[in-house]
């Protein structure tokens, strides 16, 4: 009721422009009163309430394919590409989609004008502006890349801030108060704008290892400042599972609910989805990440093996679960729109997730379905292929002249699958290669077909 009312007034606030958040989103918090004093005491003092997301029974899906995803190398979104995107995103139900950072460059800021009326409401809903915390020595209502947030008119605002105090200190050439204050003031600024406000705890595993109390008190102050969500960064990748589970678990505990703990990872160890989902066991509520994990360096975590992971392996209650069976071609729409050639070996999504080429698996997999795939790919809109080679087993060619609307219980197709897997062995030997290929296949089928009739 609290809730439902603040978030009235917020929208009353921002304008009937904005559209209402839909049931899976957070709901803005009041701003609190808290001095600077009661943060550098870490007096922080938690109101229970039920409005953190915790994990991983539920999970809030925040994507940024459009944001973080677009600093990847060789990757490039027009607005127009955004917009069929975030059409796309919508449709397929991530809860939130962070599309730009409109003061950083004009595309961005075309993109937030066109979307106010180039997107349907449940689409708008769900967009989020990037931006940062104010800069030093300014107020958060002089800063001109802040004000941009507020006139993107999204109904989410999320703010990177630092959260290491190294960082802080040589990297930011701030004192460690003020980094405190631009945080809070900034929260505070578009909180009374109407806006929800999330922040990326920028760097905050190797802030937390390096300095715990100075990496809480950031997160105190975004939290009593108001923001919804406090999404705990590991910015260089170089964190490994067993310690961003039990650093989230540790967060998530000390905020007890008061707000929504997430996690934005990237992919430097190869760690950034593991990452990802053990931190969600661990507590977390929201995931950020992009499709088809695309990012800088080596990219962010890539949605499209969390979102199954966490519906199929996790039991989750994600909002995408009803949509799952679009996955696989969300993934390649995407890569078609930003001109990426698809990962074939990509987890779920990938031509070759459920492909398989060994003649014993083959085999197995005529008894079961199970013995070799860990889930059936029709539930992410895959599909199982068989692939002929020198590794094949008669139970490939039989499988593929199946496929093809062969009548495989004909006396003498055994003999003859036999002949054919001879033959493309025989040819691999010398150079030919048959996975891509299928056509030879069944045209060989024939013609040794032709060839028995013809010598009995
Ligand atoms: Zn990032």
């Amino acid at each position: 009721m609290k809730n439902s009312l603040l978030l009235l007034l917020g929208l009353r606030w921002a304008g009937a422009f904005l559209a209402k958040p839909n049931d899976c989103q957070l709901l803005p918090r009041s701003s609190t009163k808290t001095t600077s004093d009661q943060w550098i005491q870490k007096t922080f003092q938690v109101t229970p309430t039920t409005d953190g997301v915790v994990g991983p029974k539920h999970a809030i899906i925040y994507d940024t394919t459009l944001r973080d995803g677009t600093q990847g190398e060789s990757v490039s979104a027009s607005a127009d590409d955004k917009l069929k995107i975030c059409r796309r995103l919508a449709e397929f139900g991530v809860n939130y989609i962070e599309a730009g950072w409109p003061g950083s460059n004009p595309k961005d800021a075309e993109f937030f004008r066109r979307a106010q009326t180039e997107l349907p409401e449940t689409a708008r809903a769900k967009l989020v502006a990037f931006g940062s915390t104010r800069r030093k020595n300014t107020s958060a209502d002089q800063d001109a890349q802040v004000q941009l947030l507020i006139e993107s008119n999204a109904p989410t605002c999320c703010i990177v801030a630092k959260s290491h105090s190294w960082q802080v200190k040589e990297i930011l050439k701030a004192d460690l108060q003020e980094n405190i204050d631009m945080i809070r003031d900034t929260v505070m600024h578009l909180t009374r704008a109407g806006r929800q406000v999330m922040v990326d705890m920028e760097h905050f595993f190797d802030g937390y290892a390096a300095d715990p109390t100075y990496a809480l008190q950031c997160c105190e102050a975004a939290a009593d400042a108001g923001a919804t969500c406090l999404v705990l960064c590991d910015t260089n990748g170089g964190t490994m599972p067993w310690t961003v589970g039990q650093v989230s678990q540790r967060v998530v505990r000390h905020f007890d609910r008061y707000v929504t703990i997430g996690i934005h990872c990237h992919n430097d160890c190869g760690m950034a989805v593991a990452n990802s989902v053990v931190a969600c066991q661990n507590g977390i509520g929201l995931i950020q990440g992009t499709i088809n994990g695309i990012g800088e360096r080596t990219g962010n975590a890539d949605l499209c093996s969390i979102i199954p992971t966490l519906a199929l392996h996790m039991g989750s209650n994600i909002a995408c679960k009803e949509q799952l069976q679009n996955l696989t071609s969300v993934s390649r729409y995407v890569d078609e729109i930003l001109n990426r050639s698809p990962n074939v070996a990509a987890p779920y999504v990938g031509i070759s997730a459920f492909a398989h080429k060994g003649g014993l698996h083959v085999a197995a997999m005529e008894r079961s379905p199970l013995s070799y795939q860990h889930i059936d790919p029709g539930l992410v809109g895959n599909e199982m292929r068989v692939l002929i080679s020198e590794l094949s087993g008669r139970q490939n060619i039989l499988s593929k002249m199946e496929a093809a609307g062969i009548d495989i219980s004909e006396t003498g197709t055994n003999d003859r699958a036999l002949a054919i897997l001879n033959r493309v062995k025989e040819l691999e030997a010398v150079g030919y290669t048959f996975e891509g290929a299928e056509a030879s296949i069944i045209a060989h089928r024939c013609m040794i077909r032709t060839l028995t009739a013809l010598h009995a």
